[in-house]
């Protein structure tokens, strides 16, 4: 499948950039283009990830800390990311996932890698409607590139769920509780669990509780855009 979609982004997307249409010399993207992504670099909490201004852990996890340990994100989630990241995600552009997982290993730099990567799970339900897991590419080709042990099989969806994003803040939390199972090989280790987008961080707070209920050491969350509170 991936292999079919390449060709499809090929076609549909030229050596010019993408954003600009400039030579991008066979990427994605051109190199100005690149250097003006909304790159999510600022000091930020370290556990959420949300910017704070002095980098220590912000008041929300401090009051009510989330299952997960870290959080690492590349991008803030405003234009042109969420534009480059709907096209990846509703119309299958793959070349997207390519160029996440390359500019996240950049991000990465020599930093301790996980004992494994376990992408957000969709359930069989909405798998079929889209026909493809957006957490699971990335996450193959990221996992590839570090020689990291990839595994989506490790976590399941045990219903279906309302989309997020149909939902308010405060509901996502109860949407999604309880609704994720993990194997027991993780028990001990440490894991990432890899997603393309964290909003509320609702749907990864509950991965992640699910990892360490199975026994996971330390959870840390990669995600490829943070969406910035208002
Ligand atoms: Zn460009
Ligand atoms: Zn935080």
């Amino acid at each position: 499948m991936i292999d079919a979609s390449s060709k499809i982004s090929q076609i549909l997307f030229p050596p010019a950039c993408a954003l600009c249409g400039a030579d991008a010399r066979k990427h994605l993207i051109c190199q100005a283009c690149e250097d003006d992504l909304p790159w999510h670099d600022g000091l930020q909490c370290p556990v959420c990830a949300i910017p704070t201004g002095t980098g220590e852990i912000c008041g929300h996890c401090l009051l009510s800390p989330p299952a997960f340990d870290a959080t690492r994100a590349l991008l803030a989630y405003q234009f042109p990311v969420s534009a480059v990241l709907q096209c990846y995600k509703y119309a299958g552009f793959l070349a997207v996932a390519h160029m996440m997982a390359a500019l996240f290993v950049n991000k990465l730099g020599d930093a301790a890698l996980p004992d494994v990567i376990v992408p957000m799970p969709l359930h069989a339900t909405r798998l079929k409607e889209r026909g493809f897991n957006q957490a699971v590419e990335i996450g193959r080709l990221l996992a590839r590139r570090l020689r990291v042990p990839f595994e989506p099989a490790h976590a399941k969806r045990t219903r279906h769920t309302t989309p997020q994003a149909g939902l308010a803040f405060k509901e996502r939390h109860r949407n999604v509780r309880g609704v994720f199972a993990f194997e027991p090989h993780i028990a001990g280790k440490n894991i990432v669990l890899l997603d393309d987008i964290m909003t509320t961080g609702a749907s990864l707070n509950a991965l992640a509780q699910a990892a360490k209920k199975a026994g996971a050491a330390r959870v840390e969350c990669w995600v490829m855009a943070r969406t910035l509170p208002e």
